[in-house]
């Protein structure tokens, strides 16, 4: 198992791996098509972590900065093409992530055929929470995920909604891109994403609780752990731009921008 403190994975791991519509519902909510056989994936780059309590900046080019919430996997030991039967058996434990996401960018992105990386990658793009043990989640398929916005919630779904497992997740990607400590897997975001406003503030949870989906039976407790982190978001670009300047086609305004 791992030799480094994952405790402080954001400061070394070296990948964020993320999975992309791996619930069906928030799919449709966006008009995308289900995935097929295999997950979607795309990345993050490390420099993009950041701690509760900062204020998430989102690219000069966009004005349509939405958060997804998700549950994020900490690697504790890394490898290549591990069996989905192994794969738990890799996991160090958890942490909660907002996937945030420069919405009219990636829409942008999608219409030209281009990367996701302008929509995805941008620095404060991936608020992390404290590391979770693995032993804290003692099922991590029975989980709500919800994110609220100055208090009123936005997001809320359950982890058995996602359409690729944990154990599928780690053993596809793993035969891709080889894993390795500390690295950070997110699996995903539920239904109901939208924009945040500047000076919005941003506070995400998770629990095994009673409650879960409406089509989903009652779970028992197994195991009650709540963890919670906040954001206070700042849509001031980094690079001031005129106020009130619609941004009609901001990948094409980028001059390095094919
Ligand atoms: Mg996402």
């Amino acid at each position: 198992m791992s030799v480094r403190d994952l405790h402080s994975f954001w400061e070394w791991g070296r990948k964020i791996i993320c999975v992309g519509r791996n619930y069906a519902e928030h799919a449709r909510e966006l008009g995308n098509p289900l995935p097929g056989a295999e997950p979607l994936l795309f990345l993050k780059p490390p420099s993009a972590y950041l701690r509760p309590g900062s204020a998430i900046r989102p690219p000069r080019y966009s004005r349509r900065l939405q958060p997804e919430v998700e549950l994020g996997l900490v690697l504790a030991k890394g490898g290549s093409s591990i069996p989905q039967e192994e794969a738990m058996g890799y996991l160090g434990g958890y942490a909660l992530c907002l996937d945030m996401t420069a919405r009219d960018t990636q829409e942008e992105c999608k219409r030209k055929g281009h990367p996701w990386t302008l929509a995805k990658a941008f620095d404060c793009s991936c608020p992390v929470s404290d590391f979770i043990p693995k032993d804290k989640l003692p099922d991590p398929h029975r989980l709500t995920l919800w994110l609220k916005v100055n208090g009123q919630l936005r997001q809320q779904g359950h982890t058995s909604q996602m359409i690729f497992p944990i154990p599928h997740l780690i053993s596809y990607i793993s035969g891709i891109i080889r894993l390795e400590e500390g690295d950070l897997i997110l699996t995903g975001t539920p239904a109901g994403v939208s924009d945040v406003q500047e000076d919005d503030e941003l506070q995400a949870d998770h629990s095994c609780t009673l409650q879960t989906a409406k089509d989903l039976p009652l779970i028992p407790a197994v195991h009650h752990w709540t963890q919670e982190f906040q954001h206070k978001s700042n849509l001031r670009p980094s690079h001031s731009a005129p106020a009130n300047k619609p941004i009609l086609d901001p990948i094409a305004k980028l001059p390095w921008f094919p």
